[in-house]
């Protein structure tokens, strides 16, 4: 059995659960469900990121005090990702004092080993809202590349790391004025000395060729730049002692990523087992850590965090699991472009299993932008999903309530049939464990298809007039059941509520583990729409 802890990045406390969180939460919880069909230990926790500049002026306009705001968001969240059964062991905020505890003790093992040092730097301030603009409220042009439309500390168009005052002709998306460049102290993180750990660590990692290409790039063209972890007043955020800079906040992005620690902590405390939190990150065994993210925050994952674990000396996680971002019928998806798709607006007009299997038969182990098109939507759900597999059982159905008043036969008609699909088990098992959940869609869909090609060719609904046929006829009807039922454990993780009315139609528990035993003199309930077709247009 393997203990396993998951996390996915924490969204901002500062607006909705969207369906490109979504994205990353279905592919988290489809693994996370996978391995606890395999019998492993997983823990899958998240929180809110509840610091930084963008949480603070959202407060400001709701004209709320930043921690009742984020205690409403933190509600609402949770909710949004219980509608999509995402099945998370606890759900937090990083404004919590484990997380103050661990953004201490980090100072002090800096301090220890040298590794900060006070700076005076130029920001960029907007002087319209009397703020200095964090890197992302900054566009301008990459200081390499030239591109323009880019943020402050990385260039989307070459991958250049710099600093927000290298931006060429900046802007302030706050007030789309130009800024002003203001003197500043900060304190930074020595993080050159690391480049060797980094070297060796990614090497050896199992991580995605592209996420190991990109990290690899970033260290040798000297994209390492030492870390300003400090911001200045206004901030929403844990307050640095006096002791070490004056006046200035914890960076939202240094108190974040301890929030992997911290939550796990309070998840340990609530459930009064703390060897758990020390066997996860701090015991040398062979304990896993996973995270889920976007391309967009791997150099904070890839990079700064194993340098913050280090001087903690804390375990470095087994893998890091990289996604693309959410396209919405080919575009970027943007309250600006007005396709903005919050959970709430998607379950207006439609319900999670189409989403999580609609993402599903898009995700894979690269790392490319998935795209939402609505087309494509509507024919995914309602050819492969329901036309295709969920109406296997509604053809079949009708024949075992007439003829056999709901009872399955005491023999299959054709072993050999239904072990082919019992032999898919190895294939879709290596499927899931390697993030390829596009190929088990792919795969179903061809099982699929040889089912309903075997009903056809057998033309049950002339076979059932021969009154010599009808054993053969209730054989044949238990092999479709029980086909259905593997097809349908095949697919467990990714459609829950589905399964679950699959469930009861067969009234039964399906187990992955006990998959190669037929159902036999077992009898069935009703047959209830198990899924409608979908037909809504909301873009
Ligand atoms: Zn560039």
């Amino acid at each position: 059995m393997k203990n396993i802890l998951v996390t996915c990045a924490f969204p901002y406390a500062n607006g909705p659960i969207h369906i490109g969180h979504i994205l990353e939460h279905i592919q988290a919880d489809i693994w996370v469900r996978y391995q606890k069909l395999l019998g492993n230990k997983v823990y899958f926790i998240c929180a809110d990121d509840s610091h930084g500049t963008a949480v603070m002026l959202k407060s400001n306009e709701l004209n709320l005090l930043p921690e009742v705001m984020i205690e409403n968001i933190l509600k609402d969240h949770k909710k949004q990702f219980k509608k999509f059964n995402i099945i998370h062991d606890i759900y937090y905020t990083t404004h919590n004092k484990f997380n103050y505890f661990y953004c201490l003790l980090l100072l002090n093992n800096l301090k220890i080993n040298k590794l900060l040092y006070k700076k005076n730097i130029y920001q960029f301030y907007d002087i319209y809202k009397n703020i200095f603009l964090p890197d992302r409220f900054l566009k301008g042009q990459c200081p390499k590349c030239k591109k323009y439309n880019q943020y402050g500390d990385i260039c989307n168009f070459c991958n250049k790391i710099y600093n927000s005052f290298d931006l060429i002709n900046p802007k302030s998306l706050l007030s789309n004025t130009i800024p002003v460049l203001k003197k500043t102290n900060h304190l930074f993180i020595n993080i050159k000395k690391y480049k060797k750990f980094l070297f060796n660590w990614i090497l050896v990692s199992g991580f995605q060729s592209e996420v190991k290409n990109q990290l690899l790039f970033w260290l040798d063209n000297d994209d390492l730049i030492d870390w300003n972890i400090s911001r200045d007043f206004p901030y929403f955020g844990f307050k640095i002692p006096n002791k070490y800079i004056l006046n200035k906040f914890f960076y939202v992005w240094l108190d974040a990523p301890l929030g992997y620690i911290s939550v796990f902590k309070k998840f340990c405390y609530l459930n009064y087992n703390y060897s758990k939190f020390y066997d996860f990150w701090k015991n040398d065994n062979d304990y896993e850590i996973y995270h889920f993210i976007g391309k967009d925050i791997l150099y904070f994952h890839g990079l700064l965090w194993p340098i913050m674990l280090d001087v903690l000396d804390f375990k470095k996680p087994t893998n890091i699991i990289v996604h693309g971002h959410i396209k919405i019928n080919g575009h970027k998806m943007s309250k600006s472009e007005n396709n903005f798709i919050s959970t709430k607006k998607w379950l207006k007009y439609f319900d999670s299993d189409s989403l999580r299997y609609y993402f599903a038969s898009k995700l894979s182990f690269k790392i490319n932008d998935i795209n939402l098109c609505i087309n494509d939507f509507l024919k995914t759900i309602n050819c492969n999903l329901v036309n295709n597999y969920i109406n296997i059982a509604s053809r079949i159905y009708p024949f075992i309530n007439k003829y056999y008043n709901n009872n399955l036969s005491n023999k299959l008609l054709d072993y050999n049939f239904y072990n082919f699909f019992l032999n898919k088990y190895d294939l879709i098992n290596n499927y899931f464990l390697n993030f390829n959940y596009y190929k088990i869609i792919l795969e179903i869909n061809k099982l699929v298809s040889l089912v309903n090609k075997y009903i056809n060719d057998y033309k049950p609904w002339l076979i059932c007039k021969n009154l010599k046929k009808r054993y053969e006829l209730h054989k044949f009807c238990t092999t479709i059941i029980n086909i259905f039922a593997i097809i349908s454990i095949y697919l467990c993780p990714i459609i829950p509520n589905i399964f679950n009315k699959i469930e009861k139609f067969l009234n039964i528990k399906l187990y992955w583990k006990k998959i190669q035993i037929p159902i036999l003199n077992h009898k069935i309930n009703k047959y209830k729409k198990i899924y409608k077709y979908i037909n809504k247009n909301i873009f």
